[in-house]
């Protein structure tokens, strides 16, 4: 396992619950306005915490945590996923699994045999745009299954975007409102620059607008059961 960071408690990494937020190294995209820059590009020199240290750390938490948040980085590369989710599931906790989508086959493992009570799928753009926003080539076929996996609805599942000013425009978003259409919840998420961002460009961007968002979701309404700003 390559988990390099531990949030105890967390009240925005779950809806609804507490959370204990574990944090992946290593991602096989390179957003360039990832906020995760050293998980991404530099995961060995952050500390490894070991598989072995966490479970009796979550036991002692069990009275007040309800939930585990695995995110990254891109957890779905982690060798030994399945048993330690299988190993959380087991202590009782509820399972969310942030992805970049790029796995399906793995997320189909964990959705067959139900793992995961809830998982946040990142859609980083329309599809012509997917190359430049994910910072990397993408295999569409991949992110395509994705969407078709969770959208079968076997866990709770939202796709979330954030809004980079500059990069996605109100064409990008009404794209991506038809594309991923149908589905159960889509969450427009404000951009805000930090120095720990991956592409020196991107530290220094205004914040996103959140009237903008607020506008955005209120069109986008009509193509999901549910649309949040989250800013
Ligand atoms: S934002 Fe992009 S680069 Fe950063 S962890 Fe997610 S998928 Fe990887």
């Amino acid at each position: 396992m390559t988990i390099r960071g531990l949030v105890p408690t967390s009240l925005v990494d779950y809806p609804g619950e507490m959370c204990t937020t574990l944090f992946f190294g290593g991602c096989n995209l390179r957003c360039p306005w990832c906020h995760n820059r050293e998980l991404v590009e530099e995961p060995w020199a952050l500390p490894e915490i070991k598989e072995e240290e966490v479970y009796p750390f979550l036991a002692e938490r069990q009275n007040w945590i309800q939930a585990v948040c695995l995110t990254g980085g891109e957890p779905t590369l982690a060798p030994g996923l399945f048993d330690f989710i299988s190993n959380l599931k087991k202590m009782g906790f509820k399972v969310k699994l942030d992805t970049n989508g790029t796995r399906p086959r793995v997320l189909s493992q964990l959705l067959e045999a139900r793992l995961v009570d809830y998982v946040a799928m990142d859609i980083k753009g329309p599809p012509p745009k997917y190359p430049r926003a994910a910072g990397a080539p993408v295999e569409m076929a991949a992110i395509e299954a994705s969407i078709k996996l969770l959208k079968q609805g076997t866990s709770a599942y939202e796709f979330r975007t954030t809004v980079i000013p500059g990069l996605l425009t109100e064409g990008d978003l009404l794209a991506m409102g038809k594309w991923l259409a149908g589905a159960a919840c889509y969450v427009l998420q404000r951009f805000v620059p930090r120095e720990n961002i991956i592409a020196e460009e991107y530290r220094h961007l205004p914040p996103g607008d959140p009237q903008f968002l607020r506008q955005m979701a209120a069109r986008l309404e009509k193509y999901f059961a549910r649309v949040e700003v989250r800013d």
